[in-house]
């Protein structure tokens, strides 16, 4: 880490024409990274990481899913969690995979949820018990209910840029399980680069189908893991596209478990390094986002996968 007696590189800020001013950063850490990292984590490191979140200016921050702890016991506390954090100064919304864990969301007050579905039939199979049809169905009571509720429900889809059963996923598959959620109702739609195998090219085509069919950037989300290494490019076919909004995970937590490497998600303060240097606001604070990030490596005992926390020493 460095200090006020150690000065450390910084991005020259360079902005490129024709990109946002401003961009959301959607922190999915305390979900989506600690569902897949193999320790459990103690609730007061999870309320901990949340706070920090918080504090290092992340503007919405998810933090935990109501599925069933038996097949994500690493978030078997969500109702613990969510009571010791009481109420938080962003939005915190929480995954709910079906009417039970919406049931467990609203008892325990939460105003954001989250439903995750696939678009490939393979991994709505194994990951839903269901099928590309037939997650639709189980979708549309928990996504009718919570607005009814008024509730704010983002979707996420995975798998939109390929799959690793069934290979190459078309585009007009990914936009129209989309559109399906979104005409559910469903406020915002992330899609998800599940086995980081996207590239920029292929952002950019994904975002002109959603286009033509009427969905413009603005309900879009980008959710990219950095598998490959291609996260940041691909962030930035998303801007030249228009999104706002970016799915990111402090230190990288959460590596995938359905592609063969220790890399997940898009680490949260490497975008917040790229987007700096293009001088995009976000109102994160980079310090925050990296001291965040090696506490929690202490916390975990391994590496945070972060090129820019590796880089400032964390
Ligand atoms: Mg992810």
């Amino acid at each position: 880490m460095s200090d006020a007696r150690t000065p450390r590189a910084l991005p020259m800020v360079v902005p490129e024409p024709g990109l946002p001013e401003r961009v959301t950063i959607y922190e999915v850490g305390p979900r989506d990274g600690l569902q897949n990292e193999a320790a459990v984590v103690p609730v007061a490191v999870k309320a901990e990481l949340v706070r920090r979140l918080v504090a290092a200016g992340l503007p919405v921050v998810e933090t935990t899913s109501f599925v069933h702890p038996r097949w994500v016991p690493q978030l078997a506390d969500a109702a613990e969690l969510l009571a010791e954090l009481g109420e938080l100064s962003v939005p915190a919304p929480v995954l709910v995979p079906n009417e039970r864990g919406l049931d467990r969301a609203l008892e325990a007050g939460v105003r954001h949820v989250a439903v995750f579905a696939s678009a490939t039939q393979t991994f709505a199979e194994r990951n839903l018990a269901s099928s590309l049809e037939g997650q639709l169905a189980m979708f549309e009571s928990v996504v009718t209910r919570a607005l009814d509720a008024g509730l704010d429900v983002r979707a996420y889809v995975s798998m939109c840029f390929g799959d690793p059963w069934e290979g190459a996923v078309p585009l007009e598959q990914v936009v129209r399980v989309g559109q399906q959620l979104l005409d559910l109702g469903t406020t915002q739609l992330s899609l998800g680069d599940t086995i980081g195998v996207g590239t920029a090219g292929h952002v950019g085509a994904l975002l002109d189908a959603f286009g033509e069919a009427g969905t413009g950037p603005e309900r879009l989300a980008l959710h990219f893991h950095d598998t490959y290494g291609q996260a940041l490019a691909n962030v930035h076919a998303g801007l030249r596209h228009g999104v706002t909004t970016f799915d990111a995970s402090a230190g990288g937590l959460g590596g995938c478990p359905y592609a063969e490497s220790a890399t997940g998600n898009l680490a949260t303060e490497d975008l917040v390094w790229f987007l700096d240097g293009l001088g995009i606001e976000h109102g994160v604070d980079l310090d925050a986002v990296v001291a965040t990030t090696a506490w929690m490596a202490r916390e975990l005992g391994k590496p945070a996968a972060s090129a820019v926390a590796r880089a400032l020493g964390a």
